[in-house]
């Protein structure tokens, strides 16, 4: 028996028992016959992590069509945080429902969308004057982000950083670093786009790079490429996610952001991935006390319903002018009620301390097994992220060199064990954990367990 030390995660209530339970194969005959109707009829162009089908999702419990439980690490890529059938948010969008689920906020506006920009004002960093407008997924708060930025200041470049993903379309193809899959052929790119060094302290070639120094470095680069007169603004993850749960040096980000400040370029940070109470805190950018000029977000603000916000300085937004920025659904009615009820979750079940509580039990158990396995000579070569945004980067023992071959065969081990994790990284090495925030704490160490026993299998 192993004594728990580590700080217990509050019991929460649960529709579906929270355990995790394997009735079939993987995947089991029903998934099987959808996987084939679906190969008929949903091109190979978009893929998915579970080869089985999703019937009934609670807490941290996905049920298949076969009736097999799986443990979720991965929130549907970090938006279920309270869980996706949350009965706050359900009922709030059965409410909602029941009374419109559209007009159009550009034809007939409605409350909901000023309660959300009032709530955003709220709990985004800085106490200045903000505006806040709706869309519907990150990459088309992204694009809004930059459309402000750019008229705003009247001028055109855009900096973003190495491993930086910001999306899929056009422009934010373009933002994004990876090529495969997500740019390759799919050119050309919008122009007026320039990639900076990050800061990766793990795979930093000049070790002893601070965070000031490595924000330097991008600096001058910025200055001597474009010019601080031609940028319009630096967009950047605060924790980088598709591109591998990348923390930058600590002063990194506090040092951008200052240079931007004091030459008038727009600083976005892209909060999509790591905002609302992911990290520990309700945006990323609080860890270092970074006041953004906008803030994109997406994923966690709406319990799963399709919602997407860029929050920022007033006058930014105010220099757009009437009919400049909108769409059919953006901000849509019951996206609205859902992320209401989302964010009152979010403050009665204190979701960023248990998004601490989950780092101090994963961290804990993941450095203990990277030393278990060799320490900086082993498979592990760091263990990092914050809150519920954490990741370990796998390389071939003795090396720094990333071992994609090894990550995958971990996540299909898990897999086959019933738990569910996903991967990332710019060389496909990182295992990334994104539990919902609600899980309940004997099935998150259940799931630590199968992926510590898939990560001992692999480094033999
Ligand atoms: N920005 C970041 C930081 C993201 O992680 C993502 C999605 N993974 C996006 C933008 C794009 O969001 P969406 O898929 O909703 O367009």
């Amino acid at each position: 028996m192993s004594l728990t030390v580590s700080p217990s995660l509050p019991t929460l209530d649960a529709r579906l028992p929270q355990r995790r339970e394997l009735l079939t194969e993987v995947p089991g005959p029903r998934s099987r016959e959808l996987q084939e109707r679906r190969d008929a009829v949903v091109p190979r162009g978009l893929v998915s992590s579970l080869p089985v089908f999703a019937e009934d999702v609670d807490g941290g419990v996905i049920r298949d069509v076969d009736g097999n439980s799986f443990i979720d690490l991965g929130s549907g890529i970090a938006v279920t945080s309270v869980g996706a059938s949350s009965p706050a948010v359900a009922a709030a969008v059965g409410a909602q429902a029941g009374r419109f689920t559209h007009t159009c906020f550009m034809v007939t506006p409605y409350e909901g969308y000023i309660r959300v920009a009032e709530e955003l004002a709220r709990l985004t960093p800085g106490d200045h004057a903000k505006r806040t407008a709706l869309f519907n997924s990150g990459a088309e708060a992204v694009e809004n982000a930059v459309k402000i930025a750019r008229l705003a200041t009247g001028r055109q470049a855009v900096v973003a950083f190495d491993h930086a993903y910001h999306g899929r379309t056009n422009l934010t193809m373009g933002l994004t670093a990876k090529t495969m899959p997500y740019k390759t052929h799919f050119g050309p790119f919008a122009p007026e786009i320039y990639r900076m060094p990050m800061s990766y302290p793990y795979r930093e070639e000049n070790p002893g790079l601070t965070g000031p120094e490595a924000a330097r470095r991008a600096i001058t680069q910025i200055e001597k490429q474009i010019g601080a007169e031609s940028t319009a603004a630096i967009i950047i993850e605060p924790i980088q996610g598709e591109g591998g749960f990348i923390v930058p040096a600590e002063g990194f980000l506090p040092t951008l952001a200052a240079w931007a400040r004091e030459n008038g370029v727009v600083f976005i940070a892209d909060e999509v991935q790591a905002g609302f109470c992911r990290t520990g805190a309700w945006f990323a950018s609080e860890h270092e006390g970074v006041v953004p000029d906008l803030i994109t977000m997406a994923k966690g603000i709406a319990g799963g319903m399709p919602l997407s916000a860029v929050t920022g300085r007033a006058e930014l937004f105010d220099a757009v002018h009437p009919g400049g920025l909108g769409g059919t659904y953006g901000g849509n009615p019951v996206a609205c009620a859902a992320a209401l009820a989302t964010l009152e979750t979010m403050r009665e079940l204190d979701l960023s301390a248990r998004a601490r509580a989950i780092e101090a039990i994963v961290v804990g158990r993941l450095s203990a097994l990277a030393e278990e396995l060799g320490g900086a000579q082993g498979p592990i070569g760091d263990v990092r992220g914050r809150g519920a945004m954490l990741a370990i980067e796998l390389v071939k023992p003795g090396t720094t060199d990333p071992d994609p071959e090894s990550t995958k065969a971990v996540a299909a081990a898990c897999l086959a064990e019933g738990v569910l994790i996903l991967t990332c990284g710019t060389y496909g090495n990182v295992i990334r954990l994104l539990p919902p925030l609600v899980i309940d704490e004997q099935l998150l160490q259940d799931g630590l367990e199968v992926l510590e026993a898939a990560l001992r299998g692999a480094s033999r």
